[in-house]
């Protein structure tokens, strides 16, 4: 394939001295159980697939994005007792986000999409005390599974190892998604309390305590041409706005 000029762990020294890019963009995964079948990584593979498709399509509409290498941990405070899901605490993102942020002030990159894959990050306070602190930044974040209105694609809801995440791995990675028989139902608790399930009070879910697969949502109806589909529309979905934040001036944002 070669490199992608708009993948910076692709890229090189003689490819980057004399480039100049518009946008950085940030995937941001994380690191943790998905169902029995889906891996560690589903979130890292498709923050990655989709970043980079996004950037291609805007790339070859003459804009200049450069995707960073993605985050491979995130904020998973309430899955401890969960082997070897690794938690990234917000503070520690708030500093890592600091450092890169840093770096592209200081070299001129004025605007920075983090492209979030996972639903335990959150980063509108971390977007609003960055960009007090760095007032020529323009930072976004967009989480990318609530791009697309999932019930056009998909049959059964959730939010974690479900059909969606279920139907891209098959279409993305399928060789690392185990066979059908040994899926869980995804079948998932809810506070008691229904303020909770109204949406307008929010705690922590102690993800042990409320599935026991790990997933929240029943996968059995994914499938790789509904992940097929449902990528190709959520990367020209992300293109375009990629594009748009390129070409975007950033004093006249407002209309
Ligand atoms: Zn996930």
């Amino acid at each position: 394939m070669g490199t992608r000029p708009y993948i910076l762990a692709e890229c090189n020294w003689k490819v980057i001295k004399d480039a100049e890019f518009e946008l950085a963009v940030l995937p941001w995964g994380a690191t943790e159980a998905h169902n029995y079948h889906l891996p560690y990584a589903t979130d890292i593979y498709e923050a990655d697939y989709i970043a980079a498709a996004a950037a291609k399509i805007a790339w070859e509409k003459g804009a200049k994005p450069i995707v960073l290498p993605t985050i491979p941990f995130g904020v998973n405070t309430g899955q401890s007792d969960i082997y070897l899901d690794i938690n990234l605490n917000p503070s520690t993102q708030l500093t890592i986000l600091n450092d890169i942020i840093e770096t592209l002030n200081r070299q001129g990159i004025y605007k920075l999409l983090i492209f979030n894959s996972h639903g335990g990050n959150n980063f509108k306070p971390l977007v609003r005390e960055l960009g007090l602190k760095y007032p020529d930044m323009f930072i976004c974040f967009s989480n990318w599974f609530h791009a697309m209105n999932r019930s056009d694609y998909f049959e059964n809801e959730g939010d974690h190892a479900e059909e969606m995440e279920t139907s891209l791995m098959l279409y993305l990675k399928p060789e690392l998604v185990l066979p059908k028989d040994k899926w869980g139902t995804g079948k998932s608790k809810r506070f008691k309390i229904r303020a909770f399930t109204e949406g307008w009070v929010w705690a922590e879910r102690k993800w042990s305590e409320i599935s026991e697969d790990t997933g929240v949502g029943n996968p059995e109806l994914a499938t790789a041409a509904k992940g097929k589909k449902f990528f190709e529309d959520i990367s020209l979905k992300i293109g375009n706005l990629i594009y748009d934040l390129c070409k975007a001036d950033c004093k006249d944002l407002y209309e």
